[in-house]
């Protein structure tokens, strides 16, 4: 039996493992489908403390795992579908029918990419035209133009990255205000190469003969009107849903699946030596470094449950 299994490897579970790995407790950390997390996706992250020139967000989680592997964490690609945590022992069935049993779990899986569920969207997503990440995908839209979905400081992250590879890029946002904090939008307007596309929402996407996305149709929410922007790729950045599912009935969550801490902490639940960390529990910071200090915090107080056993 594990003392602590960590699921997920962003920036939460890779701070958990480092803390609990260096406390001699030898975590085994469960990746998930994206090893290392949204982080990954995000190609220079500019606001985690210690790296004035920036860092990759791939390379940040990469050195955090090493870090953790230094102090023997163990690292597994294996994703959990069904939890029995009634008991002292905690067990984690996953999709390829292992059962992993611990002592104490700290759930770090993050969160997935929300879709907007328009017509077109499913059908060009992933190769053909429809993206929710820039970083994977804007240097295949080169001398194009596209369209970013979305008002949060995704969206506009990702609509000043894509213009370093499109001939230009339509920033379509459903409200006529930006949710993006002011040096973020600041950034977008001063973009010659991006137009603001405000109080628009996406009605559907339209594919070409060749079976890729040529046009996006919005809807003027003032005006009812109808627009055709002609683009060649669309990348979808109008939030995050937690990777919860899986927990339904075994731990409390909000109504969009949020972890629910049972107390101030924000990382202890209902269940006792059950901890929970970063973007699944967080509905408010979601930060790299907010997630990094919940995986921080879940860890010290798995120790200490640990310890009190
Ligand atoms: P977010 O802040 O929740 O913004 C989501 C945006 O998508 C909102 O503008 C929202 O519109 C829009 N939206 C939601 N559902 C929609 C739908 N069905 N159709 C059309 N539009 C829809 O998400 P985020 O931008 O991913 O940011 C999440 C967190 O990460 C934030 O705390 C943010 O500050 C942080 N972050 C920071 C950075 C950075 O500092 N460099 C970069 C990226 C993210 P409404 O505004 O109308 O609700």
């Amino acid at each position: 039996m594990e003392n602590i299994i960590i699921l997920g490897s962003g920036c939460a579970g890779a701070t958990a493992a480092i803390y609990a790995a260096r406390a001699g407790f030898s975590p085994l950390v469960l990746e998930g489908s994206l090893p290392g997390g949204q982080i990954t996706t995000t190609s220079e992250v500019e606001n985690f403390p210690g790296f004035p020139e920036g860092i990759d967000g791939y390379m940040l989680t990469f050195n955090m795992r090493q870090q953790a592997e230094k102090f023997g964490a163990r690292f597994e690609v294996d994703q959990i579908e069904s939890v029995d945590f009634s008991g002292p022992v905690k067990k984690l069935v996953a999709t390829s029918g292992k059962v992993y049993e611990a002592k104490s779990v700290i759930v770090a899986t993050g969160a997935a990419p929300r879709l907007t569920g328009v017509p077109g969207e499913k059908e060009f997503y992933g190769g053909n035209g429809v993206s929710t990440c820039a970083t994977c995908d804007a240097a295949f839209y080169r001398g194009k133009e596209v369209a970013v979905l979305g008002g949060g400081d995704s969206a506009c992250e990702e609509a000043n990255f894509i213009t370093r590879f499109a001939s230009k890029v339509y920033l379509v946002h459903r409200r006529d205000k930006f949710r993006a904090s002011d040096i973020m939008v600041k950034r977008v307007t001063g973009n010659p190469k991006i137009e603001l596309v405000m109080n628009a929402a996406a009605e559907r996407i339209l594919g070409g003969a060749d079976g890729k996305v040529r046009a996006l149709v919005v809807k003027d929410s003032l005006s009812g009107a109808l627009r055709e922007i002609p683009v060649s790729g669309i990348f979808v950045a109008i939030g995050h849903i937690p990777n919860t599912k899986f927990l339904e009935g075994a731990l409390p969550m909000d109504e969009d699946g949020t972890l629910v801490s049972n107390d101030n902490s924000g990382v202890h639940t209902r269940v006792p030596g059950v901890f929970i960390a970063g973007d699944c529990a967080d509905r408010h910071y979601r930060q790299a470094i907010t997630a990094a200090g919940m995986g921080a915090r879940a860890a010290l107080d798995a120790q200490r449950y640990l310890e009190n056993q």
